[in-house]
């Protein structure tokens, strides 16, 4: 296994690489600019100090005179007398300056010399045609090596500090950044180790990332933790469901084997045993056809389909009581579903419909549009479901009280409904009223059913 690097190290890491090029860059910045302004300021100390004293500089008979008032040095400039032959009259050459340079009218210009640069500026101060001398100011250029030494030796001895300074400081808001991270961590980690769903990572309400994911993360457990829920209660109805009719089987049997002596009473058991063993195998296909539906296997093809012959066909098939069943179908609905389940979502809703009616209760099948959805809806004049029902009568397995004591139901029908209603992109809606009726409605949208098909026929 690889081995983990934090990311608090990591960042910490990149942090303190970043703060020392930057310092770099600071650094190298700082010289180049103090190196422009030493050498922009000597220029003008140089050139002033010549200005400011060429007017003390005269010449008579070819020598020069030079008044008391004349500075020899001033502001680190040496100012030095020249004669027309460029031999020095007057002043003192600094030692380090050791250029030999010809002189210049009015040029302020660097000469190189043995360790350095010197900043040079000379002026000619004539006397009539022929005569004149040289004044001119020499001063070390500051640009060079010992100011960026001492920046140098500055940065050098404070980069250290900075590092040491941006490692633990980096560290520290780094690690209080993460706090939240280890906390999630750490509950992931203990909800995983006890396999208890029921933990929740609970951080304070916040709007950065770490609080939306903890509080994306409760969510998924409170998802997780309820399907869990949901598939614990759906295994143990299943196997309720299917112990059932297995024990009345094997009563059945053993009943028979002891008492049993007239073939009348054996025909009676036998048929019986029928029964339960169909009610066995209408829960297994349902359940099979659910779970297939659910993990996406069931095959289903949809195909554009006539709804008035779909159901015709299926009054037909399934011998429904023509004075108690009515179409209300106009004649050129089409609609784009898979033909068995789309029989099959009717026929549940049909048979539920006679099955919890009045005696001789009526079922009507009606098809309308609304809101660019077509409706398709099984309503009957039956004993109606009760408000606080209404919701639970999806689930599976869910029968009312009244119902429970029905042989053939499991109470899966009308969540297989809803589950082939959202394989043909549509939902289910119920209206009831206690002792009134029901009507189941079958809402396929606009999305999923070309409407220009059905718009049309209308
Ligand atoms: P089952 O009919 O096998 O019990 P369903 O899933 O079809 O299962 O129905 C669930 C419950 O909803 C039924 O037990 C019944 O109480 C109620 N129900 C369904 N359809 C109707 C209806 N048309 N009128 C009144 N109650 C109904």
């Amino acid at each position: 296994m690889k081995k983990m690097i934090s990311v608090k190290a990591k960042m910490t890491l990149w942090l303190t690489i970043l703060m020392i090029v930057l310092s770099g860059v600071l650094v190298g910045f700082m010289m180049l600019l103090s190196q422009a302004v030493a050498r922009r300021t000597a220029m003008s100390q140089l050139k002033s100090a010549v200005q400011n004293n060429v007017q003390y500089v005269s010449v008579n008979d070819a020598k020069p005179e030079i008044n008391g008032t004349f500075a020899y040095y001033q502001n680190g400039v040496s100012l030095l007398v020249y004669s027309r032959s460029e031999t020095l009259l007057a002043g003192q050459v600094p030692v380090t300056y050791t250029a030999q340079g010809s002189f210049e009218n009015g040029v302020l210009r660097t000469v190189p010399v043995l360790d350095g640069e010197y900043l040079v500026l000379d002026v000619w101060i004539p006397a009539g045609w022929e005569n004149g001398v040289w004044l001119r100011g020499v001063m070390e250029n500051p640009d060079s090596h010992q100011l960026n030494s001492s920046l140098l030796t500055m940065a050098v001895l404070t980069l250290p500090i900075f590092v040491v300074l941006t490692v633990f400081g980096g560290y520290r808001i780094v690690k209080k950044a993460f706090r939240p991270l280890d906390h999630i961590n750490a509950t992931v980690a203990e909800i995983n180790g006890a396999k208890d769903l029921s933990g929740r990572i609970g951080l304070p309400q916040g709007r950065d990332e770490f609080s939306r994911l903890a509080e994306n993360f409760d969510g998924m457990l409170e998802r997780l933790e309820r399907s869990f829920e949901a598939e614990k209660q759906f295994t143990s109805d299943a196997s309720h469901e299917l112990r059932t009719p297995v024990s009345i089987i094997k009563g059945a049997c053993e009943f028979a084997e002891k008492y049993d002596e007239t073939p009348e009473e054996r025909k009676e058991t036998i048929e019986m045993i029928h029964r339960q063993a169909d009610r066995m195998t209408k829960l297994i296909q349902q359940l099979l056809s659910m779970t297939r539906m659910e993990q996406g296997t069931e095959k289903f093809k949809l195909l554009s389909e006539n709804l008035l012959e779909i159901l015709l066909t299926l009054c037909e098939e399934e011998k429904w009581d023509k004075a108690r069943f009515h179409l209300n179908i106009p004649e050129h609905i089409m609609v784009r579903v898979d033909q068995e389940l789309f029989k099959r979502l009717i026929r549940n809703l049909v048979e539920n419909g006679f099955k919890y009616g009045k005696p001789k209760g009526q079922v009507w099948i009606g098809a309308y549009e609304e809101n660019g959805e077509l409706l398709i809806s099984v309503k009957d004049d039956g004993i109606g479901i009760a408000k606080e029902e209404q919701e639970k009568v999806w689930n599976r397995f869910y029968q009312s009280d009244a119902s429970r004591s029905d042989e053939e139901g499991a109470g899966l029908g009308l969540a297989i409904v809803q589950q082939i209603a959202k394989l043909h992109g549509g939902y289910m809606t119920l209206q009831s009223e206690l002792g009134q009726g029901s009507t189941f409605t079958l809402h396929l949208t606009k999305m999923a059913q070309n409407m220009k098909e059905y718009a049309k026929s209308i």
